[in-house]
């Protein structure tokens, strides 16, 4: 890589009205080369790709393409320049065909009349090139994520495109997909083209990322060769802090026993006992499918109970009643926040009252004030970025979204036992932090917390104990001492 680079900057700023999101940022990007920008919200990459495309305008800096200086006032400029985006959100139009997305805009025509043959051809041309075997006549509206997203890669291509963009292209694709789309990007090299890789995803950037620069808060932190560090130093240089420091100190101090299950049966777990007491965070791990998502539905009351008795706070909860889970202080943060946890067309306000609004309720009319003024305590307590309360939740970074979720069952007055399903899946590690850090504190008010998930660096920072699961059946029991990544994944296999 001695050659020019295809895009140098340097000491690049943005200004925006109160904040300064670029401060003095380096960066260069070689042909044939893919190279992966990585950070935690917030950190400037969205910022640099939109200065690179031409959505915005730099407030001063260096910016070179093939080594002349770049002028790019406007998207179109930055096509011209060979440059492409494909964002998160798909820019497709879904009532046209695959071709006429390709070449939108730019129809080969005669006499006023679309060249649909020729059109077809070309456009076959470009999807062949990114493995897109269907007709091209397809309209978009009938096609997968992953397959639109090739169009996307397509219509770059045929726009001439020689650095293309990704913004976390993998976030809505099955590993299958993931993996063709890895087999386009290796080609797309092969051909020189140069590739700018986002993502949160830290094993796909070691799989396909000839370089990684890590930005935090508007600044380069280090652009590094995959081989020079791993997993953890990544993580370490993104949060500007040990991995170590992610988790809390857990200084537990446990109480009696708030919650007793006994003998657990539903049709999907068998024979679930286990305990929480007061102040304790205790984990469920296990492999996907274990039945530890299916053990928290039996525990709230919301899938049928054949056998067995929960006993929470010394008082017997009866079976298939979540309401009665709910009222005697049992709460729960479910695994898919978009599917039954948040209520998407509504704000961050509503989303956190919902569980606890006859709380806030006097006498016959809810007290706004009284209500808002709950909201605002919280949002402040558990630091939720957000504009307003009136914010609709789906704006929110995932992080924020979970912490909403988190507050709704924290304004319920007799909260007593908090089940969260896979705590931080799908949040930066910044956020995740903030989250766990979160969790302890609530134990340390005297909540007993139980705790699913599917990561084991969480499990074995976070909880007091653990209890492992297989096929729906509790297959092991550890305390803190004895948890160990071998010792669960035994039982979790065995
Ligand atoms: P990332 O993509 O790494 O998450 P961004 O580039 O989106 O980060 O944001 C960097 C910073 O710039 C953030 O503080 C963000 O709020 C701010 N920012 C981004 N776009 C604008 C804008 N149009 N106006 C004002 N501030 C912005
Ligand atoms: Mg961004």
């Amino acid at each position: 890589m001695k050659n020019t680079p295809v895009i140098e900057i340097a000491d690049m700023h943005m200004i925006f009205p109160g904040v300064h999101a670029l401060k003095g940022v380096s960066f260069d990007l070689y042909a044939g080369e893919v190279h992966a920008l990585v950070g935690e919200n917030g950190a400037g990459k969205s910022t640099l790709i939109k200065i690179l495309s031409g959505v915005y305008q730099r407030s001063r800096g260096k910016y070179l393409i093939n080594g002349k200086e770049a002028k790019i006032c406007h998207p179109l400029d930055a096509i011209k320049e060979g440059i492409s985006v494909i964002y998160q959100e798909l820019n497709l139009v879904s009532s046209l065909s695959a071709a006429e997305n390709i070449f939108f805009g730019r129809l080969p025509a005669k006499g006023g009349r679309v060249q649909w043959k020729k059109l077809y051809d070309e456009s076959r041309k470009y999807m062949e090139m990114v493995g897109l075997s269907i007709s091209p006549r397809t309209k978009v509206q009938y096609l997968s994520i992953a397959e639109q997203q090739l169009v996307e890669i397509a219509k770059s291509l045929s726009l001439g495109a020689k650095i293309i963009i990704m913004d976390e292209p993998t976030s809505a694709l099955s590993p299958k997909e993931v993996e063709s789309l890895f087999k386009i990007i290796a080609q797309l090299k092969e051909k020189g083209v140069s590739i700018i890789y986002i993502s949160h995803k830290l094993d796909e950037i070691f799989e396909i990322a000839d370089r990684i620069t890590v930005f935090k808060d508007g600044a380069v932190v280090g652009t590094k060769y995959p081989e020079e560090l791993n997993e953890e130093q990544l993580i370490e240089m993104m949060v500007g802090r040990k991995m170590e420091d992610i988790f809390p100190d857990r200084n537990a101090n446990l109480g009696e026993v708030l919650l007793d299950v006994k003998g657990l049966t539903t049709e999907k777990v068998t024979d679930i006992s286990f305990h929480v007491r007061r102040g304790e965070i205790v984990g469920f791990s296990g492999l996907m499918g274990a039945g530890r998502t299916e053990m928290t539905m039996a525990l709230l009351g919301m899938d049928k109970r054949l056998e067995g008795s929960v006993v929470l706070d010394g008082k017997e909860i009866p079976p298939n009643s979540p309401l009665i889970a709910r009222e005697s202080g049992m709460g729960l943060v479910v695994e898919d926040r978009r599917k039954g946890g948040i209520l998407p067309n509504m704000s961050v306000k509503s989303n956190m009252t919902i569980v606890s609004l006859n709380q806030v309720t006097k006498g016959i009319s809810i007290s706004r004030t009284g209500e808002e003024d709950v909201v605002r305590d919280m949002i402040q307590r558990l630091k939720i970025k957000t504009p307003t309360m009136n914010q609709l939740i789906p704006k929110l970074s995932g992080g924020n979204q979970q912490k909403v979720l988190l507050a709704r069952w924290l304004m319920k007055r007799n909260l007593k036992v908090l089940v969260i399903d896979e705590p931080t899946r799908g949040i930066d590690v910044g956020a995740k932090a903030e989250i766990y850090s979160l969790m302890n504190d609530l134990a340390g008010q005297g909540l007993a917390i139980i705790m699913v998930s599917s990561e084991l660096p969480e499990i074995l920072g976070m909880c007091d104990r653990v209890y492992v699961m297989k096929s729906g059946k509790i297959t092991g029991e550890f305390n803190r001492e004895e948890a160990s990544e071998a010792a669960l994944l035994e039982k979790a296999i065995h």
